[in-house]
């Protein structure tokens, strides 16, 4: 467990509070198929208050200008709008702004440092550079878990390098070993990358723990935050890894904006993946230099609304609580489990009912296709995730090709998860199978 959990437990966000927060979230009054729509696809992409759709169109309307560039006031007022907006996200997960860089999400954050890597591994960079090189006989390390975009990354950079590209497993739930990680984890690991918390199992990977591993053989540490970031309080000294990334979609932000958080003395010494305008201090003919981090990855024009955007949405969930909504959604992710587990023929993926999981859950129900599963909640006017969420390699070691997926989020009502778990109860019963 994260020490970032293991602080005195808060209190759940009551239904009233959560009722009133959902008058911000105009999409949820909708109706799908005749129904109220019961939003549980938070774990794709979450929901937008208006506060974040009102920041995002204020800047096009009354502000917008090309950031680090122009010499007239509104591009020095769209600026110190960007690096406010860059300062409020980084101190959101306890980082210093300078070491916060701006991504178009989760996938090119995770691109972005395995490409730098890459590099350095080619010889760029120069002398500073020169630790993160790989070759044959150095291994990268990631669990049997990961969503593609923290696994194929890092199967391009060993296919660049020579490197060995190894896998934590997971046991047959698809939760991780701690045993299991310890063998693995040898002399040779140079990286270790893996999700705090799993997109399909919604497991809370024992990152201290991990970390210790990785440090104890002089390994880097990548933190896949996607799932954890927006849902529970997330602080990058406690964690005490090198590098963690996040997506805005998934934490009441916009699409096309996310961030790559870097220790500063390894985001200086890396060399940049993404290369251009925006990121050089000199460039001739022949070359160029670098300036430091952030800039020096973030090449080219910059997702300036969508950043200030994010940021109206740190504020927002500052505004609620972080470990509340982590207790709203811990209490979510139990019910979930037991309720699902309950039912006859439907097979609960990740952490059993009685073990700590994140406010989703993911299950199969024998004999119909996840498909579906997925339709015959839809006629119910229930959004949920069908498929392989990303996570092919785990669907496998499960033996499963898809599954079903339920996420909530700060606005899930309890009469939502209960309404969800009432339906559960009847697909197999619908499709003639369980009995
Ligand atoms: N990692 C995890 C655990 C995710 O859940 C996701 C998105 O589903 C990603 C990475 C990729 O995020 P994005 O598609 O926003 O880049």
């Amino acid at each position: 467990m994260t020490s970032s959990l293991s602080t005195t437990p808060a209190a759940a966000l009551d239904q009233a509070e959560i009722a009133a927060l959902r008058e911000r979230f105009p999409i949820l009054a909708r109706e799908m198929n005749g129904h109220p729509l019961v939003y549980l696809d938070s774990g794709a992409t979450s929901q937008r208050p208006t506060e974040v759709l009102d920041a995002e169109r204020h800047f096009a309307t009354h502000a917008n200008a090309a950031v680090h560039r122009g010499a007239h006031l509104l591009a020095a007022e769209a600026t110190e709008s960007f690096e406010d907006a860059r300062a409020t996200v980084a101190a959101f997960i306890g980082a210093d702004e300078r070491e916060l860089v701006w991504t178009s999400g989760a996938t090119a954050a995770l691109n972005i440092i395995a490409g730098a890597i890459g590099n350095a591994s080619a010889g760029l960079g120069g002398a500073a550079a020169e630790r993160f090189g790989l070759g044959p006989g150095d291994e990268i390390v990631v669990t049997e878990l990961e969503h593609h975009a923290n696994l194929i990354p890092w199967q391009q950079l060993a296919a660049r390098t020579g490197a060995t590209l190894r896998h934590l497993p997971v046991d047959e739930n698809g939760v991780l070993s701690l045993d299991a990680a310890t063998a693995v984890i040898g002399d040779r690991a140079r990286i270790l990358a893996f999700a705090h918390v799993s997109n399909v199992t919604g497991a809370i990977a024992p990152v201290t723990e991990l970390v210790a591993l990785a440090q104890r053989v002089g390994a880097l540490t990548v933190l896949d935050a996607c799932q954890s970031v927006p849902h529970l309080p997330v602080d990058v000294t406690e964690l005490g890894v090198d590098f963690l990334v996040f997506s805005g979609h998934k934490m009441l932000g916009p699409n096309g904006i996310g961030a790559l958080w870097g220790r500063r003395a390894l985001l200086d010494a890396l060399p940049p993946f993404l290369t251009g305008g925006s990121m050089i201090t000199i460039v001739t003919l022949d070359g160029a230099e670098f300036l430091p981090a952030p800039q020096r990855f973030e090449a080219g024009t910059q997702p300036v609304s969508q950043a200030i955007a994010l940021a109206s949405a740190v504020r927002f969930l500052q505004d609620v609580g972080m470990d509340r909504i982590h207790a709203t959604e811990a209490a979510y992710g139990r019910r979930l489990a037991a309720g699902l587990a309950a039912v006859p023929g439907i097979r609960l993926i990740g952490p059993q009912p009685g073990s700590p999981r994140a406010g989703l859950a993911s299950f199969d129900v024998a004999g119909v296709h996840a498909h579906d599963v997925g339709q015959f909640f839809d006629d119910r006017g229930i959004a949920v995730r069908v498929g392989h969420h990303c996570a092919q390699p785990l669907h496998r070691r499960l033996g499963l090709t898809a599954s079903t997926r339920a996420s909530s989020y700060l606005y899930t009502l309890e009469s939502e998860i209960e309404a969800f778990l009432d339906a559960a109860a009847l697909v197999g019963p619908f499709f003639g199978v369980g009995r």
